[in-house]
């Protein structure tokens, strides 16, 4: 009974939350050294168009590689990348690395669109736009086969600052995605405002549209709303045939996911592309 009192509670508290600390701190280091040792690579997921299956295009994913092989999940690194400010760096190598990869595709005669997630800090910076096209002029890449992925919070959260970097980026031909969508707090009302161009449906909805009605009516309405607004539709995380048919049968126009390929390194997307022989 002693054992649960205040005091003891406290202790255990702020040993536990000194751990916490501590491991962001040696995180923080990490990812600096990593950033420094060139560690941070990107991974690149295909999407499908619906019905017929060509890939049209690749979503970069960054990967931080240890030293003795092992991977640090963007789930982990992305946060703390985004709080202290590494995004900024981070977003760049991410920028640079998967426009050039992808332009020696577009070299080889596939014309594939690159997808490159946006975090809110990056979207705040005032200079965001002109190092965007320092990278597309350095790498030759087109503009109109690029797509930055945001998400609604981001949106929400910023709106009046966000919309002159949407436009801006918008005016350049480069299209804007909507990711995660349906699971911020939104308004539609941004979808009339904002030059919106995708609307990737979170793979949580997904997940369950076989199982689940009121997930499957959720999606089935998601993708009613892109068509009456003109936005190409993309469902994330398909992995079983059941979760395709249902969204061919909805016509959802492209799919990403496990069921067609997980994220590959550049050389694999290579060869999965030679194989799949099919992109446009
Ligand atoms: P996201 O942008 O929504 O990316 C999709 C995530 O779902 C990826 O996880 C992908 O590997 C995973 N995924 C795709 N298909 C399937 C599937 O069929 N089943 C399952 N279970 N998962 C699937 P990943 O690569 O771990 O990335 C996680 C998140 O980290 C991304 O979610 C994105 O929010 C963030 N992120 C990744 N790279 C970057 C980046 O370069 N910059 C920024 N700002 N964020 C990034
Ligand atoms: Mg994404
Ligand atoms: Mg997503
Ligand atoms: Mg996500």
């Amino acid at each position: 009974q002693a054992k649960d009192s205040g005091k003891n509670r406290y202790h255990r508290y702020t040993r536990e939350l000194n751990a916490l600390v501590t491991k962001r701190i040696q995180m923080e280091a990490d990812l600096r050294t990593a950033l420094d040792q060139d560690r941070i690579t990107v991974h690149f997921q295909p999407r499908v168009a619906l019905p017929d299956g060509n890939t049209t295009g690749v979503e970069a994913l960054a990967r931080w590689e240890l030293p003795d092989g092992g991977m640090v999940s963007p789930g982990e690194f992305i946060p703390i990348a985004e709080e202290t400010g590494l995004i900024i760096p981070l977003g760049l190598v991410v920028l640079e690395k998967s426009l050039n990869q992808i332009q020696t595709l577009h070299q080889a005669g596939q014309d594939l669109y690159l997808s490159v997630n946006l975090s809110p800090k990056q979207f705040q910076q005032p200079d965001l736009v002109e190092s965007v096209d320092a990278v597309l002029r350095k790498t030759g890449f087109p503009a109109n086969r690029l797509e930055f992925e945001i998400t609604e919070t981001l949106i929400m959260k910023h709106l009046e600052t966000s919309l002159g970097n949407l436009h801006r980026l918008s005016r350049r031909g480069i299209r804007l995605a909507i990711d995660d969508f349906g699971t911020g707090y939104s308004s539609l009302y941004y979808l009339k405002r904002l030059p919106i161009d995708v609307l990737k449906v979170d793979r949580s909805f997904v997940q369950d549209v076989e199982d689940d009605p009121s997930d499957a009516k959720l999606v089935e309405t998601i993708i009613l709303l892109a068509k009456n607004f003109g936005l190409r539709l993309v469902a994330e995380g398909v992995e079983t045939q059941g979760q395709l048919d249902f969204l061919n049968a909805l016509h959802c126009d492209e799919i990403q996911g496990y069921l067609f390929s997980k994220p590959l390194p550049f050389e694999a997307l290579r060869q999965y592309l030679e194989q799949d022989g099919a992109t446009t």
